[in-house]
């Protein structure tokens, strides 16, 4: 940085706000233009694709500078935060006419990925959420906002695990954190790629009485204070559509981890990352953004609560009865904006007249809505009736007021309707009808004078002005009329109405202007009293939307309402299906298979061949749970299930991006969460767990973590193996039962059946799938070859070995130990080969050492 004492003093005031933004684009208004000087600007050029100029060029040490007009700034802000960047917004905070000196700056706010307001049109479904933690002994405070919709939530979590997961989960974009974390805490937090923003604790300047009143927990207070520092140092404006802090649980839904989510596709597809193919595309048929930001929240936390549950349940029944009424309530849904971020933005004060245009159409919707929805209700939807309250009073306001088309801006009039404002209405009227309005008056005074030549005329010295000839002058009534202007043969006269006249005419484009932004402040402020009724509302019209949308897909892709079971584990599902798949393959080509697991069987074994479907059977059941909890009907001709707790499964060979274990590693971790964590009422899911070690090392492993499961968890398992050897537990581990996917060979092709059927399949068949893949045919044959020497020699040990392939546990602390020895020349054959330097030798040499060694062994 050059030295200040050089500069001049405009840039001395820029060094001043830059020092305490040190981490932000500094955006500095000069005039019509936000400029950036020094790295801001060589960085951002570049980012933004600007023109990288200097200022001072004669002088020794040039500042690069670059610029972008202040009406086009928001494109250019929003590409950096976007980018991961925060943008300080430093305004010329004196009207620059007034200043004495140089015209005062100051940030008016700062912009960070966590607090933009104006997300794009695509992003109008996905949240935008800002999370602080504080740690206190291990235990996290935790609290985020969603600034644009005033979503303010907050928990204690107990472990850094549980955090992450929650971090992970809502998809934060900006985590605000103090020196209350350790250092653990810190490096795990800084492998998420998310920004990290400190707040100091004890520096708050938020007034947070409102936003804290129902919570008890002090952790929790102190962390959602500490959101609300960083939200009003930032933004340093009041936030009056943040709603109450409300605490949740994460114990009280359905618990996954976030590589469950990931795994099982519930909303982003793995291969792309989009949304395409997942259980969110599959089941949103919402209508309003609203609705899309709420069905991604209940995906991401399914319910456990029985009650909750039947509550969405019957509420999705009746739309799914009510095929006339469910189509009009989705027409008519389609039609509400955002009241959330509406809302937000009306007390945020970025509203525009448009904005408010939307919020009257959207809420002269809620009466038809709520009409529909009473004629259908028997009491079903009356929680959800009591939300949609037209608010008509600022639905008429609006009315009243806003013009049906006014402009983006709000400081350049046409917002106002006429009518509304008498002042406002004077000033429009003179303004469209000045001349009417003078020629009005001339014809009243010549009436009133019964002078018939007077007349009204203009200069720019004298404004506007009565003429009367000489020969009149007896006529004029001096009372009014006082004179301003002798002429030769006329004189010329103004009254008071004349020049009121006169100013509202000249004044009146200016003051309508003002005038009209003054009215439309007051009117945000009106609107702006009405805000926690409005969010209520959009919460009445959300879940409304969510619940139609899962009728539509229920209804459209032939679901089944499952039976909950209040009490008990059975679960068993009749011909059900992979709803994504299903819809990507189609109906015809995806056989479905029954999940049958009465109260006594824990397990199912499944083999069958690599690509057969076991994996894709494994995702169907989890998200059919996922579905029956988050009160959607499920892909299945019939189903009764119990209400599960959580949700465990280790499928798909993703590494630990955040602590760059081994894919092995996590696979253990999350075995062992698994084991340790869930209860009976749990679910869980091994895909060919084991397979990341050596064969018989995994083999191991996973016939003991199947005799755990068996033992102490009895949690319903599903447990996917090419270890056939595994299968013979049956005959040992009392609640396991195997199942296998059945494939057919015709004429040396491998067919898949895709159908799961009782009992153990008899091959691997991976040659097959090696086939199908491709492999080249010599390859193959030798693979062959291989096998069936393999299978041979399996056989001979087998009958040595009393047939037993598993372990037995008494047997597992021989078996390191029965590994035959080898014999002295054996070993020495193995380290003499091991020696060798084939390159330095002739095949005649070679074969002299090989001759040696048969003699040997
Ligand atoms: P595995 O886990 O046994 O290797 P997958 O579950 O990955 O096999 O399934 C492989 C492919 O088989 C899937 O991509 C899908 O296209 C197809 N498939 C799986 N289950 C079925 C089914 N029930 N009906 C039709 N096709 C299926």
């Amino acid at each position: 940085m050059p030295q200040k004492t050089k500069q001049t003093p405009m840039m001395i005031q820029y060094f001043d706000i830059k020092a305490q933004y040190p981490d932000a684009f500094l955006f500095y208004r000069l005039g019509d233009f936000y400029e950036l000087f020094y790295d801001d600007a060589i960085k951002g050029s570049q980012l933004l694709e600007l023109t990288l100029t200097t200022r001072n060029k004669k002088a020794d040490d040039p500042i690069p500078m670059c610029g972008v007009p202040h009406h086009a700034a928001q494109n250019y802000i929003d590409i950096l935060v976007e980018k991961g960047y925060k943008v300080a917004i430093c305004e010329q905070v004196e009207d620059p006419k007034l200043a004495q000196g140089m015209v005062k700056r100051e940030v008016v706010q700062l912009v960070t990925p966590g607090t933009t307001m104006d997300n794009g049109i695509n992003e109008s479904k996905e949240n935008n959420y800002l999370t602080a933690i504080i740690e206190d002994g291990g235990v996290f405070g935790f609290a985020y906002v969603d600034l644009s919709t005033g979503e303010l939530k907050t928990s204690r979590l107990d472990n850094l695990d549980n955090l992450i997961n929650e971090l992970m989960s809502l998809r934060t974009k900006e985590i605000v954190i103090n020196s209350s974390l350790s250092n653990t805490t810190i490096e795990t937090l800084k492998k998420l790629n998310i920004m990290l923003s400190i707040q100091e604790l004890g520096e708050s300047h938020a007034e947070s009485s409102y936003a804290i009143q129902d919570l008890t927990d002090s952790l929790e207070v102190t962390v959602v204070t500490d959101l609300l520092t960083y939200l009003s140092v930032t933004q340093k404006r009041s936030l009056d559509h943040l709603q109450k802090a409300v605490h949740y649980e994460p114990d009280f839904f359905l618990k996954m981890d976030h590589y469950s989510k990931y795994n099982l596709e519930l909303m982003q597809n793995i291969r792309t990352g989009k949304k395409q193919g997942t259980l969110l595309w599959l089941l949103d048929d919402t209508k309003t953004a609203m609705g899309g930001r709420l069905l991604k929240q209940w995906i991401d936390r399914p319910l456990i609560n029985y009650a909750e549950i039947l509550d969405r349940q019957k509420k999705v029944d009746l739309l799914i009865n009510h095929y006339f009424e469910r189509s009009t309530l989705q027409e008519e849904l389609v039609k509400v904006y955002d009241l959330e971020r509406l809302a937000g933005r009306v007390a945020f004060g970025s509203v525009n007249g448009r904005d408010l245009v939307q919020l009257k159409l959207s809420l002269r919707q809620v009466p038809k809505i709520k009409y529909v929805l009473e004629e259908i209700n028997d009491g079903t939807f009356s929680d959800v009736i009591n939300k949609l309250d037209p608010v008509d009073d600022v639905a008429n306001l609006i009315e009243r007021a806003i013009v049906e088309e006014p402009p983006l801006s709000v400081t350049d009039g046409h917002l106002i309707k006429q009518g509304y404002n008498d002042q406002l209405d004077v000033y429009q009227d003179a303004m469209k009808n000045g001349k009417q309005w003078l020629a009005e008056m001339e014809a009243k005074e010549r009436e009133l004078t019964g002078i018939k030549n007077l007349k009204i005329g203009f200069n720019r010295v004298f404004g506007y002005f009565i003429e009367v000839t000489k020969s009149n002058i007896v006529n004029v009534p001096k009372d009014r009329y006082e004179r301003k202007q002798t002429l030769t043969n006329a004189e010329r006269y103004i009254t008071p109405e004349l020049k009121e006249r006169e100013s509202i005419i000249l004044g009146a484009e200016s003051k309508a202007i003002d005038l009209e932004y003054k009215l439309f402040v007051e009117i945000r402020e009106t609107v702006k009293k009405s805000i926690e009724r409005l969010q209520l509302l959009a919460q009445g019209i959300a879940t409304l939307d969510v619940l139609q949308s899962f009728a539509v897909v229920s209804e459209d892709s032939h679901f089944v309402k499952p039976l909950l079971l209040k009490e008990g584990h059975q679960l068993a599902i009749t011909a059900g299906w992979h709803p994504v798949v299903e819809k990507v393959m189609g109906k015809q080509s995806y056989i479905p298979n029954d999940v049958n697991m009465p109260e006594t069987l824990d397990i199912l074994l499944i083999t069958g061949p690599n690509m057969s479907g076991k994996s894709t059977y494994m995702r169907q059941l989890a998200l059919t749970v996922v579905m029956a909890q988050i009160g959607c009907f499920v892909p299945a001709e019939a189903a009764k299930m119990p209400i599960f707790d959580q949700i465990f499964t280790r499928i798909g060979a993703a590494d630990d991006l955040i602590s760059g274990q081994s894919t092995f590693m996590v696979e253990m971790k999350e075995a062992n969460q698994a084991l340790k964590n869930a209860t009976e009422n749990s679910l869980i899911l091994f895909d060919e767990l084991g397979r990341g070690t050596a064969t018989y090392d995994g083999m191991a492993l996973a016939q003991a973590i199947i005799e755990y499961v068996d033992k102490h968890v009895h949690a319903k398992t599903l447990f996917s193996t090419h270890y056939h050897e595994l299968t013979v537990l049956e005959e040992t581990v009392k609640s396991l039962k195997n199942v296998h996917v059945g494939a057919i060979e015709e004429n040396g092709e491998l067919v898949f059946l895709h159908k799961i059927q009782d009992g153990a399949a008899d091959k691997s068949y991976g040659i097959h799938v090696a086939k199908l893949a491709g492999m080249p045919t010599e390859l193959l044959s030798r693979a062959t070859l291989i096998l069936t020497d393999l299978e041979q020699k399996n056989e001979h040990s087998n009958t040595t070995s009393n047939s037993q392939q598993t372990i037995n546990e008494e047997e597992t602390q021989l078996s390191l130990f029965t590994s035959e020895e080898l014999s002295k020349d054996q070993s020495a054959v193995m380290d003499e080969l091991k020696a060798l330097n084939l390159m330095n030798m002739t095949p005649r040499d070679i074969m002299n050492v090989l001759y040696d060694w048969q003699e040997k062994l």
